[in-house]
């Protein structure tokens, strides 16, 4: 091997150990055209680069002459071809050379294609390196957003900053927001043209197509996490572009990250809701467990339920035939004549099946009504319907179904809850009440005048006696002796407001008190009804009334009221029965 040769290897030599030095492959073919020029010591040397983009290759009618490691002479000029492995991929033209020298030019386009391949494939190391650093970068980037949105936009802005020339798009499913004005498209099976985006949506593997016409080509490229695609990329290359497969394995790499960053993403959303409904159920149990009263307990209910759901209206009801109770704690639209229709509509339902009614625009069966979404679902307790929570919203399609499921937990959850709530009410209105007449117990009337005397100023206190009713029972029987007490207890309650207390003292005993009410407005209501009495039953007959009256300035005292009021009694029956007598102190 000559001199020169020699010294060209040695040049080459010196710059592999300075290759990092080299940021291009243009650097490259100029460090090999100075050392050639140096070690050859001729003033022209030139680099032409054979790659499909350069039209204008000047050895084009020579191609076919080239081997590896063999010099062509043209006239007075050498062309030595340089190969990468076996392509070629450039000439050197030395241009009028000095024939006298006496070098090895086979050896010398040797020499030239080792160094050109080593630094070809060094660059292309070198790059797969930087990508796959990045790509190391960003899946930590995607990894540390906690946003889906967030990913994308990380996802869109480093492709279009490191492939500047194609186009990307995102296809998404339509329940996208697009708040970052996204390159979003909508996925959709209809929709045929982008029957790709589909495939590699349903199928979670990457697809390309090229367009008959324009000759463009379509990569598509699916955001693919553990348990599912998300979306699917669509990459657009102009016809003069080339997506190589090493460019199309990253962008496939960087879609998967991005993939799995989104499902992290969601299942971080997910886990908060779940906790947050989880508290939700937590806390309005042990709520509605600590505080039995019905009232309290509906109310609560009611307010978490606006709250959680943005509901507008929220009510609790019950339908036995025709007969509808609202329960307290409904919002206001329940007591509105128009719930009734509602409220119908799913009673019917639920008297089929007893899984409750997720609706999403209710106007669509029953038009004109105010409130579209309806969620309803039954309150269930050892298999028999207690009531029904109802819940409406004037949009349509305001509730989803996560909600609906959240509710049908938590009314499961409270439903015990609410029937002990109710159950207490009854027993209480069971105790308080006397179940013959109707009438309240004497035990609640005490409590209610003890009450009385510890807010109010006055009260007016009537006890009352039906006269000979042993002469009913002995004349009709006792059932006859009933019917009497019940008209004579409802002509009671005829004659007093809602807020005064009728009551059944003890056999055929009942007693009137009327908070606030002044001595003489109490005794012309006791005549009142000594003579409604005697004009309105059947069989006839009367009874006598013994009159007290209590002052917050005289006395707060009970048994005193009761021992005038006995007295006075006792005074009417003596004075001849069917009157009034009131209290002598
Ligand atoms: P007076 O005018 O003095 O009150 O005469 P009276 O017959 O009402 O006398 P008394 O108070 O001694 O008798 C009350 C009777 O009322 C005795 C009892 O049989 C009857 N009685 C008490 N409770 C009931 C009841 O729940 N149903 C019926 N049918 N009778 C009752
Ligand atoms: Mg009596
Ligand atoms: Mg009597």
């Amino acid at each position: 091997m000559n001199n020169q040769v020699q010294a060209i290897k040695g040049a080459f030599f010196d710059l592999v150990n300075k290759c990092n030095d080299y940021c291009s492959v243009i650097d490259l073919n100029n460090e090999l055209v100075k050392v050639l020029k140096r070690e050859l010591a001729i003033g022209h040397v030139d680099f032409y680069s054979l790659s499909p983009q350069t039209n204008s290759f000047p050895f084009q009618m020579f191609l076919h002459n080239f081997q590896p490691g063999q010099a062509i002479w043209i006239q007075k000029d050498v062309l030595l071809p340089i190969y990468c492995h076996e392509d070629m991929c450039g000439v050197i033209e030395l241009r009028e050379f000095d024939s006298t020298i006496s070098v090895d030019l086979d050896e010398v386009a040797k020499a030239c294609s080792e160094f050109y391949t080593y630094y070809i494939h060094s660059f292309q190391l070198r790059e797969k390196e930087q990508k796959y650093e990045k790509l190391y970068y960003l899946t930590e980037k995607f990894h540390s957003l906690m946003n889906k949105d967030d990913v994308l936009v990380a996802l869109i802005e480093t492709l279009q900053k490191m492939y500047q020339e194609y186009t990307f798009y995102l296809f998404l499913s339509h329940d996208n927001e697009n708040k970052h004005h996204l390159p979003i498209k909508n996925l959709s099976f209809d929709d045929q043209d982008d029957e790709m985006a589909m495939e590699a949506f349903v199928t979670g593997k990457a697809q390309s197509i090229i367009h008959e016409q324009t000759k463009d080509m379509f990569f598509y490229s699916p955001l693919k996490g553990k348990q599912g695609v998300y979306g699917v990329l669509q990459v657009v290359i102009h016809f003069a572009l080339n997506l190589d497969e090493q460019d199309r394995h990253f962008i496939t790499l960087l879609t998967n990250a991005a993939g799995t960053a989104m499902e992290n993403a969601q299942l971080y959303d997910q886990s908060k809701r779940l906790i947050k409904d989880l508290q939700l159920i937590n806390e309005t149990s042990h709520r509605l467990n600590k505080n039995l009263r019905l009232t309290d307990t509906m109310s609560y209910m009611s307010m978490r339920i606006l709250e959680s759901f943005q509901a507008d209206e929220v009510g609790f009801f019950t339908k036995n035939s025709n007969d509808i109770h609202i329960f307290p704690g409904s919002t206001g639209y329940f007591e509105s004549e128009e719930v009734k229709v509602y409220i119908n509509y799913i009673q019917e339902k639920l008297e089929k099946d007893l899984e409750g009614l997720f609706l999403g625009d209710i106007t669509s069966h029953l038009p004109g009504l105010p409130y579209s979404s309806v969620m309803a679902v039954p309150m269930v307790q050892s298999d028999v319907l207690k009531g029904c929570a109802l819940v409406l919203h004037k949009n349509p399609y305001h509730f989803s179904f996560d909600m609906y499921k959240l509710l049908q937990s938590l009314i499961h959850h409270s439903t015990l809850a609410l029937s002990n709530s109710l159950l207490r009410e009854e027993l209480e209105t069971l105790v308080k009440t006397d179940q013959l007449t109707q009438l309240y117990s004497r035990n609640y009337m005490n409590s209610c005048i003890e009450n009385s005397m510890n807010i109010d100023r006055q009260g007016t206190f009537v006890l009352i006696d039906i006269d000979n009713f042993k002469a009913i029972n002995d004349n009709y029987g006792h059932q006859i002796g009933d019917e009497v007490l019940v008209q004579v207890a409802n002509i009671l309650k005829n004659n007093i407001r809602d807020h005064d207390i009728g009551a059944r003292w003890g056999g055929e005993e009942l007693a009137i008190y009327l908070p606030h009410v002044e001595l003489d407005a109490g005794t012309a209501i006791a005549e009142r009804i000594v003579k409604r009495v005697k004009e309105n039953t059947l069989p006839t007959v009367t009874i006598s009334c013994g009159v007290s009256h209590w002052k917050a300035e005289h006395e707060r005292n009970y048994d005193e009221l009761f021992r005038r009021a006995d007295k006075a009694l006792y005074a009417a029956k003596n004075l001849g029965k069917n009157q009034v007598i009131v209290q002598v102190s």
